[in-house]
């Protein structure tokens, strides 16, 4: 209903309005990451010295992996969410809000095209009825639907945080990862060298659910990050291909 007493509109506010609450954003501000102050790739975020993009690959792979990240996540240049988009060919990226879904994954979520399944440890009673193992990821292969990989792309403590807060994951199942992997991430000290950093999850499970050939590019690709990031921080230039380099040049022939 419109007449001519109703307020005038509110002038259309100029400040940078979070999606999630419709409030205005507090400033932005630049992460500062250990090492900012080296001048950085613009294809692949790391430093110069030793930059990745000569070793991307691209791998077709049956399952998909969908993030769902931490806003903080994405500004660390020691993420290794990214390395999944650089390699597999269908990848897609969402920031978390606590507040508000991303409309597009709550879209993709109803699709019956996708068997989506959330990763994440069954270590709480509260949804045991959820929890599945890999041989439901191999059941929706052959009934033709595309199983999903939900990461929540994050630390332990914010993907917990992730885990309980997004109403839209509720009803999907729960695919915790069983894996004797012990973590070969360089970057961030972890708590266990059972906790896998993201790229590692999504390496172990294209693994075990059949998409050996994409987990092989991906993890030599996680291992060139890992080696080349590791070794800037120390001014150090790889000159010699290590193994893992010399096998993403062989792919691209
Ligand atoms: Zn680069």
């Amino acid at each position: 209903m419109s007449d001519a007493t109703s307020k005038p509109l509110e002038p259309t506010s100029l400040t940078d309005d979070d999606p999630a609450t419709g409030h205005p954003r507090p400033p932005r501000r630049e992460f500062k990451a250990r090492g900012s102050f080296v001048t950085r790739c613009q294809g692949c975020n790391l430093p110069e010295l030793n930059c990745l993009c000569p070793y991307q690959v691209k791998a077709d792979s049956t399952a998909q992996v969908w993030l769902l990240t931490h806003p903080i996540e994405h500004f660390k240049p020691t993420n290794t969410g990214r390395l999944i988009g650089d390699v597999l060919t269908q990848t897609n990226v969402f920031t978390w809000y606590r507040t508000a879904p991303d409309k597009a994954l709550v879209a993709l979520l109803e699709d019956p095209r996708y068997a989506p399944f959330v990763i994440f440890p069954d270590d709480q009673p509260d949804y045991a009825d959820r929890v599945v193992d890999i041989h439901a990821v191999h059941a929706v292969k052959q009934h033709g639907r595309i199983p999903v990989f939900v990461i929540l792309d994050g630390t332990w403590r914010q993907a917990r945080r992730m885990f309980r807060k997004s109403p839209y994951l509720d009803a999907l199942p729960v695919l915790p990862l069983r894996t004797e992997r012990e973590t070969r991430y360089r970057l961030r000290k972890p708590a266990s060298k059972a906790h896998l950093c993201t790229a590692e999850v999504a390496i172990e499970l294209l693994r075990q659910s059949g998409d050996e050939n994409a987990a092989d590019v991906l993890d030599d690709y996680f291992d060139v990050f890992n080696d080349s990031y590791a070794e800037s921080r120390y001014y150090r230039k790889i000159v010699e291909p290590t193994a893992a380099m010399q096998r993403l040049l062989d792919r691209k022939g």
